[in-house]
Parts: C-alpha cells; structure tokens; sequence
C-alpha cells in the first residue's frame, strides 16, 4: 500500500517536474536542476554589476547584489522553487546564483546573513522559507553565520503583486520585528532574499538594522524586475 502511495506521489511529480529544460527542452539528468547547464549560464546577468543600490535605496543599504533579472525563465524557476514545494533545489539555484555574482569574495564579506522571513501562517502554508533555504546554502559555500531567529514578519502581508507602489511600501513597513537588537549590534548583515521589486522589504529591514546599530547594512537578491526609474 506505501509503495503504491509512493509510486503515485512519484507520477505525481513527474507531472510537474518533468527531466527536461525548462527554457529549451533539452532532457536533464537531475530532476532537481530545472535547466540544462547551457541555460542556467544564459540567464541574464543583472545590469547593475558593482554593488550600487537601487536609487530608493541608497544611503541605506550598503551594497546591493542582485543576481539575475527577472525574465520569464527566472520568472518560472522561482515559481517552481517556491510553489512546487522543492526546497532542494536551493542547492543548484544558489551555485548557479553564485557563479553570476560579480567578485563574490567581496560580496560575502560579512559577520552575519539574515534571510528575509516569512510570516509563520505562510510558511505553514508553503512548507518552507525560500530565503532561508537560499542562505543555508550560501552560509555552506562561504562559512559565515545565520540568524533565522532575531528577525519576525509579524504581520503577513498582502502578495507584493497584487499592490501598487504606495500600498506595497506602506504595508511593509510595519511588517517586521526585532526580538534582540544585540545580535546585529557592531555586525556587517547581509540581508538576503529571492526577489525584490520596489525594494521596500529591503528598506524596511535596512532601517532596522540601523536602529540596532550594525556597522553596515547590505543585501543579496537573487533576481530583480528593477530599472532605474522603474515605478514598480
Ligand atoms: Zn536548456
């Protein structure tokens, strides 16, 4: 009976993740990987390669890095990785992720990495935090320490999607909270996150930290829609 509950879950999957590239068709070996090799390098590189924030940003975060821009292919890798309930593909994501960067040795050169959380009734609903399962791959590669507990999304807010720019600012100002400000008191944080659009979340986190005063704030984002002088 088991084997038969698993044979089905196995199909059922196999629905969903299919063997082959995402972007070309090409058959995969791993069933975790999404993309052939050749098209996780084609990704687009996110124009902005120094490290400068976004313009809304600036003054308050140190650096920003983003990796990808959010084409269609990054659009449905993330959707994938977020909905489908596969966290491990964190694993792939994060090297290619990684690869992407620019100077990465100067990137990760920080006292402490803080996923972006999720409030508790969305993560019981998803299984996961996508940030955090990002930074837990991260912290393997460049051995630098994690908090997951200091920081609380105490209010769950609407889907970013569905909000205008002032809605989606507004809502998340208020959405986060510190349970000990000494934890980041004098650190370098390096905030880290799936996806920013506006970059309100990363405002409203940079503040924070300022208020507990760390030595510097800055983030890593693995994909963004943003241009300068974008509304979104
Ligand atoms: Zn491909």
């Amino acid at each position: 009976m088991i084997r038969l509950i698993k044979r089905s879950l196995a199909s059922v999957f196999d629905l969903f993740l299919p063997n082959r590239c995402l972007q070309c068709s090409d058959e995969i070996e791993a069933d975790t990987a999404y993309l052939c090799g050749n098209c996780w390098n084609a990704l687009p590189l996110f124009p902005e390669r120094t490290g400068e924030p976004f313009q809304s940003l600036r003054g308050v975060l140190d650096k920003l890095w983003v990796g990808w821009t959010y084409d269609d292919t990054v659009r449905r890798l993330i959707y994938l990785f977020k909905y489908s309930g596969r966290p491990d593909i964190a694993e792939t994501i994060v090297s290619y992720w990684m690869d992407a960067l620019p100077a990465q040795h100067k990137i990760f050169d920080v006292d402490l990495l803080v996923p972006v959380p999720i409030h508790s009734a969305r993560r019981r609903h998803r299984g996961f935090n996508q940030s955090e399962a990002l930074v837990e791959e991260i912290a393997k590669i460049h051995a630098i320490p994690v908090n997951t507990q200091a920081l609380r999304r105490s209010i769950n807010t609407p889907s970013q999607t569905k909000l205008d720019r002032t809605e989606r600012w507004k809502s998340v100002a208020d959405a986060f909270l510190i349970e000990n400000q000494d934890i980041f008191q004098d650190k370098r944080v390096l905030i880290v996150d799936d996806l920013a659009t506006s970059g309100a979340t990363l405002h409203a986190l940079a503040g924070l930290f300022h208020k507990c005063q760390a030595k510097s704030v800055s983030a890593a984002v693995l994909t963004s829609p943003y241009t300068e002088g974008s509304s979104t």
